[in-house]
């Protein structure tokens, strides 16, 4: 039989599309081995150039090594064609195409099967490789048209999953053991919209599924939360950590984005879900064009005033084909870094101070893996706990009372 390796490059959704591939190959043995590997089948990233360079890059190598390879995922949309007729792949196969993977691989001549950008994933994922949470694509592409954003042009507008779909899903992972499902998506907040239903009551259906101890959320819009989504927000079952995508806190920086959000709201939507006692994550972009010092400041000053915990950051990265990149002026690359910087450790002191200030909190965690002699999962607020023990943690639900709050996670007894 021959064996398949999958390189997966880039975000969450990616993942759980490597997941569908697998589940649809049943004439091949998939290996975690890649010199062993006959075929590569890379399911790759184009949300920037810098991640077109590193898709490029380990395709040239896995072919040097005389692997057969398969390129799959948003790279295929925007790159797919010039690899292949390069002959730089073997096959190439876009999103839609990910259920016919084992008919694709059996093909003993080149193919370029790239689908199209409407359909929906009909596989369900039953068991995630390796990993003790289960993460559930609820909706595919986006609506918005962030400026500086290629993803809605490889992975097309945004359309929901069947909600009864998502739901047997659940109940089927539910009772394979899984507790922790994250949802995850292009643009997850807009779920529903085409159905007549939202975000919101799709999570009150999940949270009463049995055996579903918790939610975790991928990222959100601000201007997505709405009351249906307020009304969740008491749950039991529900993270208490949200990740409400900012991307900048200037108002000139966040119209020349193109973005839906605004930097009044926002403060004011933060403050009421930290009030509610949430840890908030966000994403923010520094070094866009246009980032003047000044207004660098002045967005600086307005981020200190918001109650976050965590931060998804990037340095701003053309991608051709967007609305960004003929901006001008630019900012500096060794200037949009030291942005980043200074904005990481704004966030990681505010981390700190979020924990220490809710230490009597008991902490619910989920054990993930077993390294260097710690037990190592993540909490309800979604910070990294260390934990040393006798006992076989893995995979373990585990309360923890009693705990030292350090830089790098919370240092436990168990
Ligand atoms: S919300 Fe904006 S940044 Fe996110 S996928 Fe859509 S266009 Fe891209």
């Amino acid at each position: 039989m021959k064996k398949v390796f999958f390189k997966t490059f880039g975000c969450r959704t990616n993942i759980y599309d490597t997941q569908v591939m697998m589940e649809n190959l049943t004439d091949f043995e998939i290996t975690e081995n890649e010199q062993n590997a006959d075929i590569i089948v890379v399911n790759s990233c184009t949300v920037t150039n810098g991640a077109d360079t590193g898709v490029r890059s380990y395709i040239n190598h896995a072919t040097k090594e005389g692997k057969k390879v398969i390129v799959a995922g948003c790279g295929a949309i925007s790159k797919g064609e010039s690899l292949f007729n390069q002959k730089k792949v073997f096959g190439v196969m876009g999103h839609s195409e990910k259920s016919q993977i084992n008919t694709l691989l059996k093909q003993d001549t080149p193919f370029y099967q790239i689908g199209d950008l409407t359909s929906l994933d009909e596989t369900i994922v039953h068991e995630y490789t390796g990993k003790t949470k289960a993460f559930i694509k609820i909706q595919e592409g986006c609506n918005f048209r962030c400026s500086y954003c290629i993803i809605p042009y490889v992975r097309g507008n945004a359309r929901s999953q069947d909600e009864a779909k998502i739901i047997e899903q659940v109940q089927k992972l539910a009772l394979n053991g899984y507790g922790e499902f994250v949802l995850t998506g292009t643009n997850i907040g807009s779920y529903g919209k085409d159905k007549g239903s939202s975000l919101g009551k799709l999570v009150q259906r999940l949270g009463a599924i049995r055996g579903v101890r918790r939610i975790r959320l991928g990222s959100i819009e601000p201007v997505q939360i709405d009351d249906s989504f307020r009304e969740i927000l008491s749950e039991p079952w529900l993270e208490r950590h949200l990740h409400v995508a900012l991307q900048h806190t200037s108002e000139r920086m966040l119209e020349l984005m193109r973005r839906r959000n605004n930097v009044k709201r926002d403060l004011e939507l933060f403050t009421e879900l930290s009030e509610r006692g949430f840890a908030l994550g966000t994403d923010f972009i520094t070094g866009h064009p246009g980032e003047s010092e000044e207004i660098w400041q002045e967005a600086y000053a307005t981020l200190e005033k918001f109650p976050l915990t965590h931060l998804h950051a990037f340095t701003y990265s053309k991608r051709d084909g967007t609305p960004s990149a003929t901006m001008k002026p630019e900012v500096k690359g060794d200037i949009a870094k030291e942005r980043l910087k200074s904005i990481e450790a704004l966030i990681e002191s505010k981390n700190i101070m979020f924990r220490e200030k809710n230490n009597a909190i008991p902490l619910n965690v989920l054990v993930e893996e077993f390294k260097d002699d710690h037990y190592i999962g993540y909490d309800q607020f979604f910070n990294k706990v260390i934990i040393q023990s006798s006992r076989d943690l893995l995979k373990e639900w585990v309360t923890i009372e009693k705990y030292e709050v350090k830089q790098e996670g919370n240092y436990a007894h168990f």
